[in-house]
């Protein structure tokens, strides 16, 4: 059987392709895309022109049987999302999965990533981070997916679109606190690239009185919770009290 290739396109600044990707992407037979007019105008840039099988979210199982019967016949396919790296928030994962199953060999052409292009330059924590991907899109479903992680060490990374940075960042406020440091990348390699940090409320003021502020793509990147500080301090309390209390019933 063919190669699955699995490859990392440009999260906007094309320079950022890179050659092994190129190359791929020339050596296969076909293209698999999330979005076959979008990626087309990829392919067209490096002078190419292949047959392409749209993939997204909703049809991945069903075109999986197309994609397999093109491997089996010897094909190389390559993979590739609208941006960055497919299978992080984006689709490909059944793909991935029912190709390993059947013996298919799976290649990845790793590249662009946006949460590990944020990390790499926004100056928290990057030992241990939890990606989080995309957060509810209705107000009551992030504030609950926010509390869940409100306590959590690791440094938190989202993305979001431009019609929800607003709503999204006054819910991390009201949420984790105006106090939580966090820094905000937008328009990540491309021309108006722009980071944004501080505390949670001016970061969250800073873009409100920006008139390009909620425009563009953006990963949010915050740090973790204080884990030990106030537990401590908590803990502390309580066995001060019991001494108090211990002391008090001796003789
Ligand atoms: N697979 C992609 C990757 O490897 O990063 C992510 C795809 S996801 C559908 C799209 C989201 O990624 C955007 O809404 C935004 O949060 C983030 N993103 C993609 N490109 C970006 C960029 N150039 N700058 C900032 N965020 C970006």
């Amino acid at each position: 059987p063919g190669t699955l290739y699995i490859v990392a396109t440009p999260i906007g600044n094309l320079g950022d392709l890179s050659p092994r990707a190129e190359k791929v992407l020339s050596s296969v037979a076909i293209v698999a895309a999330e979005d076959t007019r979008h990626s087309g105008r990829l392919l067209q840039h490096l002078g190419l022109s292949k047959p392409m099988i749209a993939l997204h979210e909703h049809n991945e199982r069903e075109r999986f049987d197309r994609v397999l019967k093109e491997l089996l016949a010897g094909k190389d396919l390559a993979l590739i999302s609208d941006a960055g790296t497919p299978l992080i928030s984006d689709p490909g994962y059944v793909v991935v999965r029912e190709a390993r199953a059947a013996g298919i060999r799976v290649s990845p052409i790793p590249g662009p990533c946006a949460l590990v292009t944020a990390l790499s330059a926004a100056g928290l924590p990057t030992d241990r981070f939890l990606f989080a991907g995309f957060l509810p899109a209705k107000r009551t479903g992030r504030k609950s997916a926010l509390e869940a992680l409100k306590r959590e060490p690791a440094t938190l990374v989202f993305y979001e679109s431009p019609h929800r940075i607003l709503d999204t960042l006054a819910d991390l406020v009201s949420v984790l606190g105006g106090e939580r440091e966090l820094v905000l990348g937008r328009e990540l390699t491309k021309t108006f690239e722009t980071f944004y940090s501080g505390s949670a409320e001016d970061v969250l003021a800073e873009l409100q009185t920006d008139p390009h502020g909620s425009k563009g793509e953006f990963v949010v990147v915050v740090r973790g919770a204080e884990a030990s500080g106030r537990a401590e301090a908590g803990s502390q309390l309580d066995v001060d009290k019991l001494l108090g209390l211990l002391l008090a019933e001796l003789p």
